[in-house]
């Protein structure tokens, strides 16, 4: 007998988050399928401005963005599953070039699709469902907003899912499915409170208004996304040698005090990363990028854009 035939919610909710602790995630919520009317309205606002810079999907996906039914057939259930990426050492920083901890080991997509292959397959033995999908920022989810509507965080004013146990430094993977699950419907309340620490302290002011950011300004936009063969001499100057991503906003937030490192061994930097100095960087070569970055995120900005940055950063 099918786990959804025995016990329709609560067993196949405390399943998930039994093997969601056990394959070590940090937290597991669960929330009701609907169409974020708030949230949605926001976006669109966002769009309207121009905040999302060059990042033409974001516009081209806004129906699927805002209704997982479009992602998913039938979907009742978005399951949201938090990843500690905070490493137990960081890489050196003053006199360094910089780049996100989250870039410091192997692609998280990659890491985490794979962690979540087998709750599909085990959904689908224990409960028989044909509509179950898992995404980690692969497709037009708004994975912040289904994780905070799960209770396992509030959105802060740097625009990042916070969570009073954990911080910020974790990745966030979802499973859509058709299932009909327990919910943890309770959305969790806003604690910045009268903090704006990193509004303050980004560089290029990408967060001049709180909860919004301006991609157009941000450094972790400019060095990842955007595409063209220069980065707006606007900025030059305030980049603070990041070179790929940039961590400043989730640096300086007191609730990222509590980060614990985590233990995943796919996301420990490899010692030539841990030993790249300034002149490394410079004089990499293309086959040296292809090796150093084989299977990480950093492959995202390509070989040209990683030199684009550096040299952007270089004169200053
Ligand atoms: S730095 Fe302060 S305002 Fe910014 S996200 Fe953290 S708590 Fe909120």
């Amino acid at each position: 007998m099918h786990l959804q035939e025995k016990h329709p919610k609560a067993t196949l909710s405390d399943f998930i988050k039994n093997w969601s602790e056990e394959n070590g995630f940090l937290a597991c919520g669960i929330a009701r399928v609907h169409q974020p009317d708030v949230e949605t309205e926001r976006l669109k606002a966002w769009l309207k401005e121009g905040k999302h810079a060059d990042m033409e999907y974001m516009e081209r996906n806004l129906e699927k963005r805002c209704n997982p039914k479009k992602l998913v057939k039938n979907a009742r259930s978005v399951i949201s599953l938090l990843y500690n990426y905070y490493p137990v050492k960081q890489l050196p920083k003053d006199q360094h070039y910089k780049i996100s901890k989250y870039a410091y080991g192997r692609d998280y997509h990659k890491v985490i699709k794979k962690k979540l292959k087998p709750l599909l397959q085990k959904l689908r033995e224990e409960s028989g469902t044909q509509h179950s999908r898992a995404f980690v920022d692969s497709a037009p989810v708004m994975d912040k907003v289904w994780a905070m509507k799960s209770g396992l965080g509030w959105i802060g004013k740097n625009t990042m899912l916070l969570n009073r146990k954990f911080g910020s430094f974790f990745f966030v993977g979802e499973v859509i499915t058709d299932l009909e699950l327990e919910y943890d419907d309770a959305e969790h309340k806003d604690l910045c409170g009268s903090c704006s620490r990193c509004m303050r302290a980004c560089p290029t002011g990408a967060l001049s208004k709180a909860y919004v950011i301006d991609a157009r300004k941000c450094i972790s936009y400019h060095t990842i996304e955007n595409k063209s063969s220069d980065l707006p001499d606007a900025l030059r100057s305030k980049f603070e040698n990041w070179i790929f991503g940039c961590d400043i906003c989730q640096d300086v937030c007191p609730w990222n005090r509590i980060a614990k490192p985590h233990q995943e061994k796919d996301f420990t930097p490899s010692e030539t990363l841990v030993k790249m100095n300034k002149a490394d960087w410079e004089n990499l070569k293309q086959d040296d990028f292809e090796m150093l970055f084989e299977g990480s995120a950093v492959k995202r900005a390509k070989y040209s854009g990683l030199k684009r940055n550096i040299h952007f950063v270089q004169k200053h």
